[in-house]
């Protein structure tokens, strides 16, 4: 397939899609930071069946990084990524400098009040700010008419999700299943840190979400500590804990028990090495 169109200048991506709109073309917008993977591709897929105009940002967003985060060393590898995107049929590749996107006088703060500080958010301060911020320009740049996220970052989806709520954005919210290996790790860029025998252990994560579900489903009701207790017993020793929490999929509250009607989700956050992972489970239907 053709690769797709590059565009670096903002204001040079809203005036194509100014003009797909005004053909009556629908367009679907990707958000990504690159070194894509399978679960990227899986978006793009879902955005390509969806639409006219397939749009995929490339932007690491450094507002969404602490200073004490992975900025520097995020991996970059934008040819790879260009010839994923063109096998995956994307029509526009969306990758600004940084500097363009934040321009030198920026003043504009985007945030989420209670949804910025629980959960993730709590680990990581400012990155939800971070976050609202630049899919509100991506949103504005691309006008778009649907946005493909990932499970994978849920907490992410509740936050997009009450941003286009709130705002009365125009654009559909797509949440894509999370893509994994074959062992149950969650996709993600930043595996490629993992050392071989962190690699080996890092599957324990999804595991012992799975074993908090097992024991949700057969016990409804069940208090989140004993819930919690299981995913203890099954992480590797290696990791060192973040969080382990169960939290309401509407707003990310933390629930005492799960009750199927609260729509609890497990959220985890750990470290392996230098290597933060993160990977959640609902542990029944979400509606
Ligand atoms: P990132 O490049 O990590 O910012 O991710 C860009 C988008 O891809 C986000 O909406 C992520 O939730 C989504 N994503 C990342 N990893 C996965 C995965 N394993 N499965 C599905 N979506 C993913």
């Amino acid at each position: 397939m053709a690769p797709p169109v590059l565009i670096k200048a903002p204001l040079e991506l809203q005036q194509a899609c100014l003009a797909y709109r005004a053909q009556g073309q629908r367009i679907g917008l990707v958000p990504t930071m690159g070194a894509l993977h399978d679960g990227h591709r899986s978006l793009v897929e879902a955005a390509r069946a969806e639409n006219d105009v397939v749009v995929v940002s490339i932007f690491v967003n450094p507002a969404q990084f602490a200073p004490t985060d992975d900025l520097d060393r995020y991996p970059r590898t934008p040819e790879e990524d260009l010839a994923m995107l063109a096998e995956a049929g994307a029509d526009i590749a969306f990758m600004p400098e940084p500097s363009a996107v934040y321009l030198p006088d920026a003043d504009l703060k985007i945030s989420l009040e209670a949804l910025s500080i629980r959960g993730e958010g709590e680990s990581r301060p400012g990155h939800f700010d971070g976050v609202a911020l630049v899919v509100s320009k991506l949103f504005m740049l691309s006008q778009a008419h649907r946005a493909y996220f990932g499970q994978k970052d849920f907490h992410q989806t509740v936050l997009i999700r009450r941003l286009v709520k709130e705002l009365f954005w125009p654009l559909e919210v797509r949440v894509c299943p999370t893509a994994r290996a074959a062992d149950g790790l969650a996709l993600s860029s930043r595996n490629t840190y993992l050392t071989a025998t962190e690699r080996a252990l890092a599957p324990t994560l999804y595991q012992g979400l799975q074993n908090m579900k097992a024991l949700a489903q057969a016990e409804p009701g069940v208090a989140s500590g004993r819930l919690r207790d299981a995913f203890l017993d099954t992480l590797d020793d290696a990791f060192e804990l973040d969080y382990i929490d169960v939290v309401s999929a509407e707003d990310m509250r933390p629930l005492e028990a799960a009750w199927p009607e609260h729509h609890p989700v497990a959220v985890a956050a750990a470290y392996l090495g230098q290597t933060r992972l993160i990977d959640n489970l609902a542990l029944y239907q979400l509606p």
